[in-house]
């Protein structure tokens, strides 16, 4: 039977980058499972195997000195495309990996167990794969250990997910944010192109409560943050840090072009009529704090500072405008 899932493959990354876990730092429950992996199936070498657009990169390896490797040399992108494990008992004699470097130089892989990686939507965005360096055969009851330990990854996929996403607005939360604030960070000291933190906070929300109730509240919380994700470009980073309180991560961008973007954004969420109680229409306006990233910038936590005493100033300046840190 034809599975469309399988063979669309936009659709596939799509639904892998949606799980915001590529180039993510080791976690413990992935690293507790290839560890068992290895122990149970008694093999050298197991991993969490995530198959981007062009490369495999492994979230969680054991015995494997790589961090990812061309897709094209790799077993699991013939893993993802079908539902069932792939099982490779003898590598050498298999025309597909025969060749693969991975097979004639290290790590020498000889023989393979994979089992898909199953969205929820039903896309395979990698595998759990059990590797050793001379041909084996792999028996059910190792398949079944290992299908089992598969679905914890999925399962444990899901729940780092859900830790990032905020169920409300859609916005990363604020573990999420850090998460990729601190990727961001490390990319802008590797080539020098800083960018800018922005704290927002909506102003006199308290009254949007009182005078309404709290499921309007919610509510302007959902609209502006449709505002702030429909105003920003795809690379900049959106997340609710808490409450009616924002950040914003403009990767590469500062000075007049990242005032540029918010003043922009600080006109679009006041000009926005929002209907509230499927009658009411109302203004919220909300102040903004921008702290550029310099490489004065020691950590995350003064970076949101910087930011956060802007904001503060903001406040102090009538609301509804932006204050920017000095630049040193
Ligand atoms: P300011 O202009 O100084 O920021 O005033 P404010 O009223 O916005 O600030 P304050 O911190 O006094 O009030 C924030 C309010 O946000 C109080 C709290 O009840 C409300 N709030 C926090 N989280 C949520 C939420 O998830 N939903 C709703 N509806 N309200 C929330
Ligand atoms: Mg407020
Ligand atoms: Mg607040």
């Amino acid at each position: 039977m034809v599975d469309p899932l399988l063979s669309d493959e936009p659709a596939r990354v799509a639904a892998l980058e949606r799980l915001g876990v590529l180039d993510t730092a080791v976690e413990q429950p992935f690293e507790k499972i290839v560890t068992l992996v290895r122990t149970v199936l008694a093999v050298p070498i197991a991993t969490v195997t995530l198959v981007d657009r062009d490369r495999q990169w492994f979230k969680a390896k054991r015995g494997f000195d790589a961090d990812q490797t061309p897709r094209s040399v790799s077993f699991c992108t013939h893993t993802i495309q079908q539902r069932e494990p792939l099982i490779v008992e003898d590598a050498d004699r298999d025309p597909r990996f025969a060749r693969s470097p991975l097979v004639q130089g290290p790590p020498y892989v000889k023989s393979y167990a994979g089992i898909p990686l199953r969205t929820p939507e039903g896309y395979n965005v990698g595998s759990l794969c059990a590797m050793d360096t001379r041909p084996r055969r792999f028996s059910p009851a190792d398949i079944a250990i290992l299908s089992n330990f598969a679905s914890i990854v999925c399962d444990e996929l899901e729940l780092r997910l859900v830790a990032q996403v905020d169920q409300l607005t859609g916005a990363l939360t604020r573990r999420g944010f850090v998460e990729q604030a601190e990727r961001e960070i490390a990319r802008a000291r590797r080539n020098g192109r800083f960018g800018t933190l922005v704290m927002i906070d909506l102003d006199h929300f308290k009254s949007v409560n009182d005078t309404h109730g709290h499921a309007a509240g919610d509510q302007v919380l959902r609209t502006i943050s449709e505002i702030i994700s429909a105003t920003l470009r795809p690379s900049d980073v959106f997340g609710r840090l808490g409450g009616e309180e924002f950040a914003v991560l403009l990767p590469e961008t500062t000075g007049d072009d990242a005032q540029f973007v918010i003043e922009r954004l600080r006109q679009a969420i006041a000009a926005y009529p929002i209907t509230i109680n499927g009658s009411a229409n109302i203004h919220i306006t909300a102040s903004f704090g921008l702290a550029y990233f310099t490489s004065a910038t020691t950590s995350f936590e003064s970076w949101l500072k910087q930011a956060d005493a802007m904001l503060y100033e903001a406040k102090a300046a009538g609301r509804n405008c932006m204050r920017v840190a000095e630049y040193h």
